[in-house]
Formats: structure tokens, sequence, C-alpha cells
């Protein structure tokens, strides 16, 4: 018998849809894949989820929300979809551990953080380049480090990160930040915070791990070199879509297309949260989608 339906992520969007669809006796199946909870499991303070007046920590919230899900009867499998066909009815989807069918599926796979780019980033990760605070930080204790990014993520985890490092060097390509104004406030009265505006990473050097990062002024062209310890990058994400590429549409950048009710363009397949959502991007942006997609799947298979 195929699965009515097949949950593909487990951040907070998947997380919330399994909750919905679990409540509407749907019994999801819910595969997990490389990264539970998403990109708020990686995340340090959540403050601005509502119903946490205290705030509380990425990982803690997303355990929270399978707690919900699995009382309701949703199902997580702790494996990865590795390959769909949608062309089919019921839809067919690969895990490790074997094929699968489903009659409706609502994609919640998210995005995953944007690399630089630069000579020396895939050497050094796990040896002085990060894009996790939270798992990494502790490894920077009275160390220097510099943030890359000028968005809300660059600052709140520079923040964090102050709590480890001596010193923070927040590097941004232009001298105006993105990120909202209460965090750079925060930031700026932050005594062991420093910003170099105007200013790209143009080659991470080390000898075993990393010992400086040479930057460039987007101003004037002058190269120069820096000591440093750990470098944080926080530049945005890449649609996790790969695995619908020909099967899904999908804009110039790789998010999914959807219409308002989120069904992709394969009718019986939705998508909720970062991989669809270029604009909003936040955990309570995320989980709401999720709760649309599980509203519109249960309305679609009651319509089979
Ligand atoms: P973002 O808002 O897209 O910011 C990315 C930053 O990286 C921008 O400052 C951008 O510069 C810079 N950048 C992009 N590509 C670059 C490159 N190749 N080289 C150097 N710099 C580069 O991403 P984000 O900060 O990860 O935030 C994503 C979303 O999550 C946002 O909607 C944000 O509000 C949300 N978020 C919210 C919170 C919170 O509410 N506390 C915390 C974290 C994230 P430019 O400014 O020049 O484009």
């Amino acid at each position: 018998m195929p699965e009515k339906l097949i949950i593909i992520g487990a951040g907070p969007a998947g997380l919330t849809a399994a909750l919905y669809a679990g409540r509407a006796f749907l019994e999801p199946l819910v595969f997990v894949g490389p990264s539970f909870g998403g990109q708020i499991a990686t995340t340090t303070d959540v403050e601005n989820f509502p119903g946490f007046p205290s705030g509380l920590q990425g990982p803690e919230l997303a355990a929270l929300m399978r707690e919900q899900a699995e009382k309701f009867g949703a199902r997580m499998v702790e494996e990865s979809i590795v390959k769909v066909d949608f062309s089919q009815r019921p839809f067919r989807l690969w895990s490790e551990s074997g094929e699968h069918e489903a009659l409706a599926v609502i994609i919640a796979t998210g995005a995953t953080p944007r690399k630089l780019g630069v000579p020396g980033e895939d050497a050094f990760v796990g040896r002085g380049v990060s894009y996790c605070a939270t798992c990494d930080g502790f490894f920077f204790r009275d160390k220097e480090i510099i943030v890359v990014g000028g968005g809300d993520s660059a600052f709140q985890e520079g923040l964090f990160l102050t709590k480890f490092g001596r010193r923070v060097r927040i590097v941004h390509r232009r001298d105006e930040f993105r990120a909202n104004p209460t965090l750079q406030r925060r930031a700026m009265e932050n005594p062991k915070i420093e910003f170099i505006k105007s200013a790209v990473v143009e080659r991470i050097l080390g000898d075993g791990k990393v010992t400086e990062v040479q930057l460039r002024s987007t101003k004037t062209g002058e190269q120069w070199t820096t000591p440093v310890d750990g470098v944080f990058i926080f530049i945005g994400h890449e649609p996790n879509t790969q695995l619908f590429k020909g099967q899904l549409a999908m804009t110039e950048e790789g998010y999914l297309v959807v219409d308002q009710r989120l069904h992709t363009s394969v009718p019986g397949v939705f998508a909720a949260g970062e991989v669809h959502d270029n604009w909003f991007k936040q955990a309570i942006t995320s989980a709401g989608f999720g709760c649309m997609a599980a509203m519109e799947a249960e309305k679609y298979l009651s319509s089979l």
C-alpha cells in the first residue's frame, strides 16, 4: 500500500506539516534527511518564535516540534530521500533503505548555507572555516574570529561568538548592513566586535588550520592579510532542490515554483519553507508554510 503522505525534510516547515497531517489522520512518513531541525538546529538563541518569551535554543525548539508531531502519529525515518519520480502515480521515492510510494508529497528540504567560493574555503572546513557558530564556536575560545556577511545571521552568530573569541570582526562587502537595527545596535555596543566594511575575503590561508585571510577593499581594490583562527561564513543560502531538477518547475535561482496554496507544478506535490520561500525565511514563516502545505495535501487526498 502506498503511503498517504510522505514529507521530505524535518525543519520547522516539515515538522509543522507533520503535526497538521498527523492531526488529520494522514499518518505522515517523514524523511528527516541529513540535518534534523534544518537551520534552526544550527541557530543559537531563538528569540522571535511566538510562545517562548524567554527565548530558547534552536535544537530545543526542533526537538519540541518533533515531539508534538510524533504525539499525533507522524513517523520519523532517519534517512534521506535520494531519488524521486513524480511522473507516475503513486509517486515513487527512494531512500537509503529502498523504494517508497506515496499518494501525496510535501517537500520541505530547506536551504543550505552559501559558500564564498574562494581558495582555501573547502580545504579548511572543520579546520578553521565554519558555517555554524553553535557547532564550532566552542573551539575558538580566546581566538581571533572573522565573520563574513552583513545580514541577521552574521550579526546574530557574531554576537554569539563573542562568548568564545577574543575578538570578532565582521567583514562585509558594503558599508551598510542588511541586519535588523536591534542586532546592529547590540553588535555595535559589544566591545568584542569590530567591523571591516567594504571588504571581501579573497583567500583563506593556513598550514593544517587557518592562520590568516587575505582581504580586498571593494572601494579601492587594496589587498591585505590579517591573522585569524576562525572564519565563520554567513552569506545566505541555496535551496536544496537538486533532487527535483527536471521534475518540478523552479526559478532561475533553483527555488521551487509554487502557487498561492503551495502546490508545485505537479498536482499532489507540495512545497513548504525555504525550498520555495526566498523572501521571509523565518522559522515561524516556514512553520506557517508547513501548516498550509499539510492542509492542502489533506484536501488533495480527500479529492482522490
Ligand atoms: P541574508 O539576509 O541574505 O544576508 C546575506 C549577507 O551576506 C548580506 O549582507 C550579503 O551582502 C552578504 N553576501 C551574500 N553573498 C556574498 C558573497 N558572495 N560575498 C560576501 N558577502 C555576501 O542572509 P542571512 O543573514 O542568512 O539571513 C537569511 C534570512 O534569515 C533573512 O530573512 C533573515 O532576516 C533571517 N534571519 C533572521 C534572524 C533573526 O530574526 N534573529 C536570524 C538569522 C536569520 P549584501 O547585503 O551586500 O547583499
